[in-house]
Order: structure tokens, then C-alpha cells, then sequence
């Protein structure tokens, strides 16, 4: 199944999007997460059945939210775009029936109100860039955006960076857990908020748990954010609720 976590905009006070999640709850294994079953499926090759799943259950559950929410809150407009992100492992994304496949499924659902961003992790995007440059250059000229997940967990070339067809940074949880204790944490944050802004990138926060770190970013001008924060991941009903409720 999914779930969803809202992202939002600690300047504007507005919720921008949701990031779709997986989960596996199995009789036997209880509840798995999918840092562990997701690369499994990864080395099998079972990611792209998987990942096929995520997409059609998302963009599914999505109608409700477009016509319960997006059609009928004025902030969100076509210049305002909700976002909907989806994780795609790079396996998915070489895949050649990848592009056909998710061009079919945006023309089925249509909602004027929203974008769709992938969230691409930064260590493979750069590691397979020659492969999937030409791929990211049509999932752009298609409306699609991308995010580079993980960021500043890989080794970016810096000059890959500003040639690929990206939309926004996404720092690492890894670096937002320290930031009010790491000089070096909180150094390396200013440093991605400035590259993304030069670049005419935008930048998101994720996993920011602490009033005090949201001080720090938004002292930063690291306005989006994301985690337990804000909210958890909620399944459809209760992101039903939590949108109607910050409307
Ligand atoms: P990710 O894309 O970096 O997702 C963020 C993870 O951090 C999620 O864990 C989320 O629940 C968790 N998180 C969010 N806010 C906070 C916070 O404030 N504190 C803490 N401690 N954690 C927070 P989750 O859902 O277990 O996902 C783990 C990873 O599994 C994801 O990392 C992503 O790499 C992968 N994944 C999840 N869903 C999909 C999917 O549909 N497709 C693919 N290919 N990978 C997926
Ligand atoms: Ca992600
Ligand atoms: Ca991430």
C-alpha cells in the first residue's frame, strides 16, 4: 500500500505536496520497511512490477485529493501546482517501457491543479548519467519534474550538476539531524542552499523533526520542508483529513 507525507512551506505557511511511500505488511514479517525490501527488489529485478504498482495506486488515490481539494481550494491554481512525489529507483528508470508506460497513465489521469515530480536518489543519478540523461530530458519536456533524493550523500560532479535536467535538491536527513549541533552539518546545508539557488534549483529539507531546526533553515531560506515535523506519512483517508484541515 502507500502512504503519504505532506511537504510544506514553512514561509508561506502552505502545504505544497505530498511524497508517496511504499509499504509491505505481511502476515508473517509484520510490517517490512522498504529500506529493506526495496533494494531486494532492486537486485531481482521485481522493482519494476513494483514500481508500476506505486505509480497506478497513486495516481488513483490521487483523484480524490485533485477533486475533494485541489479543485476547490483556490491556492492551488496552474501557476500554484500541488506536487505528488514518486520515489523511482534507476532500474525503473532505464527500463525501456518506462516513459510509454507513465505518459499513458498521465493522460488517463488528468488534474490540472497538480504536478508530478520523481524523486530520484543523487549516488545514481550521477553514476548512470550518460543513461538516463536523454530519459530525464523528455520526463522535462513532458511537464514532469525531478528531485534529486539523498542529496549530499553521493559525490555530485558539480559540472553533471548544472547539466541535468533537475528541478530540486533534496538534502539528506542525514545532515538535518545535526544541524544544531554540527558546525560542519550546518556548513554543508548552507553550502547545498546556496549551490541550488545558483543553479536556479529549488531546495527541500527532509526529515526535519525539531522547532529548532526548522529556526535554522528557515534562517537559511531553506523554506520547504518535510518530516515528522509537520506530519507523518498517512495513508489516503487521513491525508484527506490533514489537507481539509489546513485548507
Ligand atoms: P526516502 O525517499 O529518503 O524517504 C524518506 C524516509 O524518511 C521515509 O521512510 C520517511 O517515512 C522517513 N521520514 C520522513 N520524515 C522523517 C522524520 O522526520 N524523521 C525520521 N526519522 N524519518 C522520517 P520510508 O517510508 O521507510 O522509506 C525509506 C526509503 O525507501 C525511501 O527513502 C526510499 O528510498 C525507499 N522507498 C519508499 N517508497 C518507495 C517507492 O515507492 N519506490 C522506490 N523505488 N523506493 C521507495
Ligand atoms: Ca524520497
Ligand atoms: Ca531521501
Amino acid at each position: 500500500s502507500l502512504v503519504y507525507q505532506p511537504q510544506y512551506n514553512i514561509s508561506t505557511k502552505k502545504i505544497i505536496g505530498v511524497e508517496a511511500l511504499l509499504r509491505w505488511d505481511n502476515e508473517i514479517l509484520k510490517s517490512v520497511s522498504p529500506s529493506e525490501f526495496v533494494p531486494i527488489a532492486e537486485s531481482t529485478g521485481a522493482i519494476i512490477d513494483i514500481g508500476e504498482f506505486v505509480f497506478e495506486k497513486a495516481m488513483e488515490e490521487f483523484q480524490d485529493v485533485c477533486k475533494r481539494i485541489l479543485e476547490t481550494d483556490n491556492q492551488y491554481n496552474q501557476s500554484n501546482r500541488f506536487r505528488l512525489s514518486i520515489n523511482v529507483s534507476i532500474l525503473q528508470l532505464s527500463n525501456e517501457n518506462f516513459l510509454d508506460h507513465l505518459f499513458a497513465l498521465i493522460n488517463k489521469f488528468e488534474c490540472k491543479n497538480a504536478k508530478l515530480m520523481l524523486e530520484i536518489t543523487e549516488s545514481l543519478i550521477i553514476a548512470n548519467h550518460q543513461k538516463v540523461g536523454a530519459i530525464l530530458e523528455k520526463i522535462r519536456q513532458s511537464g514532469i519534474e525531478v528531485s534529486l533524493d539523498d542529496f549530499g550523500t553521493g559525490y555530485s560532479s558539480l559540472s553533471y550538476l548544472s547539466k541535468l535536467p533537475i528541478n530540486e535538491l533534496k538534502i539528506d536527513k542525514s545532515f538535518i539531524n545535526d544541524i544544531t549541533t554540527s558546525k560542519s552539518s550546518l556548513t554543508l546545508i548552507k553550502s547545498i542552499i546556496n549551490l541550488s539557488k545558483n543553479l536556479g534549483f529549488e531546495v527541500l529539507a527532509e526529515g526535519v523533526e525539531t522547532q529548532e531546526q526548522i529556526k535554522v533553515l528557515k534562517k537559511h531560506q531553506c523554506n520547504n520542508i518535510q518530516g515528522y515535523y509537520f506530519s507523518k506519512p498517512l495513508d489516503k483517508t487521513k491525508l484527506l483529513e490533514f489537507l481539509e484541515n489546513n485548507k
